[in-house]
């Protein structure tokens, strides 16, 4: 069976390094809020460009907080795709902000930005973009959008890490944005973690309280916060991982490069081809009308393919409320998208057997 991911084969190269750095934090008697976190706030602010980096315990508490920091009141509206994860949208709801859903561009299944002007109101004050399956949203006509509305761009770039736009580093470009490091991300801690980058200061600043119940010196509380904080142990972890961060997603590219070459099957969509350097191809997203039965044909040839994602969020169940919402293209989308198999451990055998095992459907 080729996995759709086999997380010891990706963290094999690894393990000596980060049993490692474990031990070391075991042994020195800090396990929170450490020069292990500092380092790796360090190390992260510079690889994505930001001047700042707060390590927070996941990747949804990056986006709570960096909402919450933002001080937008109850009932504000905020632009979110309706083709993302849920983990985009819970945190509007936790402050009791309303969600405005945009359908995504056809092609990308990325956030449409000719279609954001037209739902943009006086209550609207955020833009959230999510860099889905690890390619960068189209920012430029959305920071032209913010700028001429006076909106904050949060970008969720939980699967984006090292994807650019235009050359610029995702997590330089919007407000804040927002990184997990939940273990199957393309950079992956051994268990939750998350971050924020930004160039505000005084942003970065409210978001160290907030992480730390309000509070940076002991028993002084400025803020209402909460306790969201990266662990020393996983920050030693990542800090071995990151300099290797690079040349995964380098290895990915290759992946994605020889896919969108190679595959060829009628009524199979490809994402699109044109930035296939700037991708950091956290999924291969690809699409079918016959899903069920391309899904079940890999299974048979031993080839594992996951769905990301099965329901859109106006369509379940913790969203009653929004059911009736009408979608076409979100919902066309979750209908009819496969993941297949990509990730920087798989061998040039088996990327070729997935290929031609794929383009053999239906012959
Ligand atoms: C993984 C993910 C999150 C949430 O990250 P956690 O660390 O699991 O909280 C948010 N948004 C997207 C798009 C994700 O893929």
């Amino acid at each position: 069976m080729i996995p759709f991911l086999d997380l010891n084969r990706v963290n094999a190269p690894y393990l000596d390094a980060i049993e490692a750095a474990s031990l070391r934090v075991i042994r020195s008697g800090w396990y929170i809020l450490g020069r292990e976190l500092e380092a790796f706030e360090n190390n992260f602010a510079a690889y994505c460009g930001a001047d700042h980096c707060v390590g927070v315990a996941n990747g949804l508490d990056a986006i709570t907080l960096i909402l919450k920091a933002m001080e937008f009141q109850p009932g504000d509206e905020v632009i979110v795709p309706a083709n993302t994860y849920i983990a985009s949208v819970l945190p509007l709801s936790y402050l009791n902000l309303k969600p405005v859903f945009v359908e995504p561009d056809w092609a990308t299944m990325l956030l449409d930005p000719k279609l954001v002007e037209a739902h943009i109101t006086p209550a609207t004050k955020a833009i959230v973009t999510v860099d889905l399956y690890g390619r960068s949203c189209e920012m430029d006509p959305i920071i032209a959008l913010a700028e001429k509305y006076k909106l904050k761009i949060i970008t969720d770039a939980a699967q984006a890490h090292g994807t650019t736009y235009h050359g610029k580093k995702v997590g330089s470009i919007s407000h804040a944005t927002a990184f997990s490091f939940y273990p199957t991300k393309n950079l992956g801690a051994l268990g939750d973690a998350g971050a924020v980058t930004t160039s505000d200061s005084e942003l970065a600043t409210k978001i160290r309280y907030l992480r730390n119940y309000g509070s940076q010196q002991r028993y002084k509380n400025e803020y209402q916060g909460v306790n969201s904080r990266l662990d020393e142990i996983q920050a030693a972890i990542l800090n071995v991982k990151l300099p290797f961060l690079d040349k995964e997603n380098n290895r990915r590219r290759e992946i994605a490069d020889r896919y969108l070459r190679e595959i060829k099957l009628t009524e199979l969509i490809l994402p699109p081809a044109d930035r296939v350097n700037e991708d950091s191809w956290h999924l291969f997203v690809v699409r079918h009308p016959r899903r069920a039965a391309l899904i079940e044909y890999l299974d048979g040839k031993s080839i594992q393919t996951n769905v990301h994602y099965p329901l859109p969020i106006h369509k379940q169940r913790a969203y009653q409320s929004i059911n009736h919402l009408s979608l076409p293209l979100t919902e066309r989308i979750h209908e009819q998208v496969i993941s297949l198999p990509l990730n920087p451990v798989l061998s040039e055998e088996e990327i070729t057997y997935i290929m031609d095992t794929i383009n053999q459907f239906d012959l």
